[in-house]
């Protein structure tokens, strides 16, 4: 059924050396994607605005603007704050991950990485940011989550989340009260194909947190349970 296939997900890449992009245009074109690219922060910021990717590889080293201020960017405006982010860096510590993360991005990847893991990680972001075949409307006290639209309401004001905070709430809401580990979250969020270090589950979760609870004195309703995970609930969070 030809005309039922959704569009080819375009990935933009924003990297300066060039080799790198030749080999990433390659495989990402192989494995059934539309490739743009860009090899600086400028251009990165130009074509964002013209055209719609689905997803960007974004290295952190770039002339211009690093890829930092991209992401900062991107996460500012409007038509991008959703905009899937894969952080691609030769920095390599733990401060710089967890740096990367905070400031918007969705994954991170260090290099030398290898090819089979990018793409497991690509797939994995896409298929989180494109909930197709989800349908209907989950509730939980005065959150709302149409997941037909793909919009999370609180009270009536619109909550814009990252597709992986999406994925965290939905899973969430299917599961109200009940306590989940981070390997849990990241099984059942990220997927069992990928590594990612449970400290990214903690990141995720205060992002989730920040885009809920926008109104002084609304009840926080993801509960922190000492040594065991997360929970969304109504009540009162446990004080260490
Ligand atoms: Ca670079």
């Amino acid at each position: 059924m030809e005309r039922d296939t959704p569009a080819k997900p375009l990935v933009l890449v924003v990297e300066d050396e060039a080799p790198l992009v030749t080999m990433l245009r390659y495989n990402l074109e192989k494995e059934g994607y539309r490739v743009c690219e860009a090899m600086d922060g400028e251009e990165a910021m130009t074509i964002l605005a013209e055209r719609s990717p689905d997803l960007v590889l974004l290295d952190w080293m770039l002339p211009i603007m690093s890829g930092i201020e991209v992401c900062r960017q991107i996460r500012r405006k409007p038509k991008t704050r959703d905009l899937p982010v894969i952080m691609v860096t030769a920095r390599g510590e733990e401060a710089d991950k967890i740096r990367g993360l905070n400031i918007g991005a969705d994954d991170y990847l260090t290099k030398p990485f290898s090819l089979p893991e990018l793409l497991a990680r690509v797939r994995a972001l896409l298929r989180r940011a494109r909930p197709a075949q989800s349908k209907g409307v989950l509730t939980f006290a005065d959150i709302v989550m149409d997941l037909t639209a793909h919009r999370v309401t609180r009270q009536d004001r619109s909550i814009h989340l990252g597709p992986t905070e999406f994925r965290l709430l939905q899973f969430f809401l299917q599961n109200p009260g009940s306590v989940f580990s981070r390997e849990e979250l990241l099984n059942a969020v990220w997927g069992r194909d990928i590594y990612v270090e449970p400290r990214t589950v903690d990141v995720h979760i205060r992002r989730l947190r920040k885009a809920l609870n926008t109104t002084d004195g609304e009840a926080d309703l993801i509960r922190t349970v000492r040594a065991a995970g997360y929970a969304l609930d109504n009540k009162e969070p446990i004080v260490n």
